[in-house]
């Protein structure tokens, strides 16, 4: 049985948040799918937090699936590794479906590729050992650094970072398992078709940061992982906190006040207050790299909403493009409207579907003319309901108004670095306004005018 909630500190919830439609049902039942090698693969340098990379290969040069192809020179970056076997084609500028432009390595794939059999095998097959016996913390630290695995969960932040960060010392190691977000599903399919990679890597990143408490939180909306899970765990020492679901339990904060009722302070770390969190997906991403010594190559990625026709939880290759992904699905159907990178509240709405996968993706979302229907924007009529669902206690009808006089100061004023975009305000205001949006816009002006100075 898993624990229930009310074993550890915290309640299980958090304050405010909304109830969105939880629309998992597109791709719920779907096992883990491993797709076939494309023809070619772009890898930009930076798809993580901190520092690009340094390109370690040249136009026309060979390289081997796993083969080390970007370094990271500065503490805070990740290495890169080719996901193919293939040969560089050219160093070149893409974009990501968050507008950034980025140096990237093309690669053409050449010669046998793995079956799609192989790399399910290769990625997620075999037994998984719950054990840290016979490791050092400081070779787990080196092995999660060489494989260059970062936050899957979307952060995408370095995770030997995280690590040396919670050399501070951490009590609790918190695996986030909650996938709040509607429609996307590949955290919960890994927890439900390989739950002993999930507690090895959970034992050993709990390991490496020598902490006393490993627990996963999963919201109560997924039954099946919940009991998964819980049976991968018996006989370990990592607990399993049952959580209620709601958004965006999912965010760093609002899982250590639904587990540990502890809060981080409003510009501060986990680390700040003894608590390092990481996914579910990043727990099987270093469990692959410290017992199996693979470097970080693939990930689950969820591609699903009814733009959708066939919608699918797919282990894909890094550089893989967004077209062969939803061609994988069966394509568009005829009333797709919107693809978004990511979930429908936090996700980026793009349109070219030649753009990469990166490390932080886990999920394509398709709206249709229906799903996007949307009332004409009004004035605010003061309800406040965008204040009630704010999880982040902000006033965002107040950063709306800063955003469009693009009065900085009022912005600073009301506290704009503290929101986390979760769009919980958008989904609640009756007047339509774009809440989140104008936030967005107004976080980029502050940046903007920061690095003018
Ligand atoms: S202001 Fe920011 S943190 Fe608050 S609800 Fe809106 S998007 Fe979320
Ligand atoms: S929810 Fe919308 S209408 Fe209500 S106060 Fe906020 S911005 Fe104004």
């Amino acid at each position: 049985m898993a624990k229930k909630f009310e074993e550890f500190t915290g309640s299980g919830t958090f304050h405010r948040g909304i109830h969105p439609p939880e629309r998992k049902d597109f791709s719920a039942e779907a096992p883990i799918e491993a797709i076939p090698t494309p023809a070619e693969v772009i890898i930009p340098l930076q798809q993580h937090i901190g520092a690009p990379c340094k390109p370690l290969v040249t136009p026309k040069q060979e390289v081997s699936y796993g083969d080390l192809i970007g370094d990271n020179e500065a503490f805070v970056s990740a290495k890169l590794h080719s996901p193919i076997f293939g040969v560089v084609q050219k160093m070149a500028v893409t974009t990501l479906p968050n507008g950034r432009h980025v140096q990237a390595i093309h690669i053409k794939a050449t010669g046998r590729q793995f079956t799609v059999e192989e790399m399910h095998r290769e990625c997620m097959g075999g037994r998984w050992a719950k054990s840290v016996v016979g490791y050092d913390p400081d070779e787990v630290t080196q092995a999660i650094n060489e494989a260059g695995i970062v936050g899957l969960g979307g952060a995408a932040f370095p995770t030997h970072v995280k690590i040396a960060a919670g050399k501070k010392p951490v009590g609790t190691l918190l695996v986030n398992g909650c996938e709040c977000e509607p429609y996307l599903t590949a955290d919960d399919r890994l927890m439900r078709d390989i739950p002993d990679a999930v507690i090895t890597g959970a034992m050993l990143a709990g390991f490496a940061v020598n902490v006393k408490d490993i627990i996963i939180g999963i919201e109560e909306n997924k039954a099946d992982a919940i009991e998964k899970i819980t049976k991968a765990a018996a006989g370990t020492a990592v607990k399993v906190a049952v959580l209620k679901t709601k958004y965006p339990q999912g965010s760093e904060k609002h899982l250590i006040k639904a587990v540990l009722n502890r809060v981080v302070p409003l510009g501060g770390l986990p680390a700040d207050i003894g608590v390092a969190v990481a996914n579910v997906t990043t727990m099987v991403a270093v469990a692959r790299a410290v017992i199996r010594k693979m470097p970080l190559t693939h990930r689950v990625v969820c591609v699903t909403g009814a733009g959708i026709v066939q919608p699918k939880n797919i282990l894909a290759p890094f550089g893989i493009s967004y077209r062969e992904l939803i061609n994988f699905c069966g394509g568009l159907t005829k009333d797709a409207a919107r693809i978004l990178s990511g979930g429908p509240m936090m996700g980026f709405s793009f349109s070219d579907l030649d753009m990469p996968l990166t490390k932080g993706t886990g999920g394509v979302t398709v709206l249709t003319h229906e799903d996007t229907k949307k009332e004409k924007e009004t004035t605010c009529v003061r309800c406040g309901r965008c204040v009630d669902v704010c999880p982040m206690n902000l006033v965002p009808a107040r950063l709306a108004v800063a955003a469009r006089h693009r009065n900085l100061n009022m912005a600073e004023k009301y506290k704009i670095r503290g929101c986390m975009e979760c769009g919980c305000c958008a989904y609640a205001c009756p007047a339509s306004i774009p809440l989140v949006q104008l936030i967005r816009v107004c976080k980029a002006m502050i940046m903007a005018n920061k690095s003018n100075k």
